[in-house]
């Protein structure tokens, strides 16, 4: 039992929730998956399961231990080969999440006198490796969305006055997670060179979804192989759990030696490293997953009248909280597993509804979801 003051602040901050209307509650799946990250439809294929299951008879149900300890068995290093060779990167590191990766990256990379510069609408753990960073004594810029102009200027002042042998890293998602935009890379790995900074990823929802072979935004975009931190999920495209950074050799042993979330976590289970080496195969060998899912995402926002772009998250502004929650549950009401999304999660007065689309849905399904868009919110 909590203590009554703990209990009674705990209450008052839960009231105060439902107050304004940003209760977060864990509601199980019902209806048609719109809302998933599972693009591809690997995440029920039973080639993962089959995977999996071998991976667990072969090395066990738990990793038992660090990579640094005996956690690391062949299926790791098989699934860091593969990735890197995806990726177009010499090496590759696993990170238990994505969350953890972005997390422990930077305040392995970026310390005292350093500086961080930071899309405005990055992840969250994005943002929380760059705090840990900024905790270390780095500086932290947070420049305007996919505004260069901003974070050229913001480099050129910090670099007037850092020290000579100072750092910077420019950390990106690729696709934004809430609005499904794209950063540019060519321009920004263009800027990083002038500037001689770091560019750094997050390839989460590109990773299997974009790009001739599915490696990502950067191959989507000409510069495949060319960015120097690759950050990717395996929980998303890939339909298993984890998370990699595809880098050099040099980077990597740093990363091993320093990344506290990578040195101080019991390894992948090898059921899950087995799963995520067979998404990983047939995310590349079926590429028509990739072109069912985005070709339903350009449907969906053509019909929304929005632009194309590359990916498979349609954001569908509606502004005001309670207005965001009755769309979503109304949608749910008709079958369709629509979710809304609000602040804190995305900024103030832009709560939307965040649909995505994946190859495991049928054409009718899309269209029936369209229609139902179009009679509760008419244009
Ligand atoms: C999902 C996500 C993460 C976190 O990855 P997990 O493996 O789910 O922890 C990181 N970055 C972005 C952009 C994401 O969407």
């Amino acid at each position: 039992m909590t203590p009554s003051s703990w209990r009674q602040r705990l209450q008052r901050q839960a009231e105060g929730r439902v107050t304004l209307g940003r209760d977060r509650a864990i509601h199980p799946p019902a209806g048609v998956d719109f809302c998933s990250n599972d693009y591809l439809g690997l995440r029920r294929d039973p080639r993962l399961a089959e995977a999996a299951t071998a991976a667990a008879r072969e090395h066990g149900a738990g990793a038992g231990g660090a990579r640094l300890l005996r956690g690391t068995t062949p299926l790791h290093e098989e699934l860091e080969a593969a990735l890197a060779a995806w990726k177009g990167t010499e090496a590759c590191l696993l990170f238990n999440t994505g969350f953890q990766a972005n997390a422990t990256l930077l305040p392995a990379l970026v310390g005292a006198g350093d500086a961080v510069f930071s899309d405005a609408l990055n992840h969250a753990s994005l943002v929380d490796g760059c705090r840990l960073a900024r905790a270390g004594g780095a500086h932290l810029g947070i420049y305007r969305h996919l505004d260069l102009a901003d974070l050229a200027a913001q480099l050129a002042a910090w670099q007037a006055r850092a020290p000579a042998e100072a750092l910077a890293l420019v950390a990106t998602d690729a696709v934004f997670s809430m609005d499904g935009d794209a950063a540019d890379l060519p321009d920004l790995l263009e800027l990083c060179d002038r500037h001689e900074a770091l560019l750094l990823i997050d390839e989460a929802h590109a990773t299997g979804l974009l790009g001739a072979d599915g490696a990502g935004l950067a191959q989507l975009q000409g510069v495949h192989g060319r960015v120097p931190l690759v950050m990717g999920t395996l929980g998303k495209a890939l339909g298993a759990f984890g998370a990699f950074v595809g880098c050099d050799a040099l980077m990597r042993d740093h990363l091993v030696n320093t990344a506290r979330g990578f040195i101080f976590s019991t390894a992948l289970p090898p059921p899950v490293v087995g799963a995520a080496l067979a998404g990983a195969r047939i995310a590349q060998a079926e590429p028509w997953r990739r072109e069912r899912a985005l070709a339903f995402a350009r449907g969906l926002r053509n019909a929304l009248g929005q632009p194309d772009l590359p990916s498979a998250i349609i954001p569908v502004p509606v502004g005001p909280d309670a207005a965001a929650v009755r769309l979503a549950s109304r949608l749910q009401g008709l079958g369709f597993d629509v979710r809304a999304v609000r602040p804190p999660t995305v900024p103030e007065g832009s709560a939307r509804l965040r649909i995505t689309t994946g190859a495991h849905l049928e054409e009718a399904q899309v269209e029936a979801l369209i229609k139902a868009l179009r009679e509760l919110q008419p244009a």
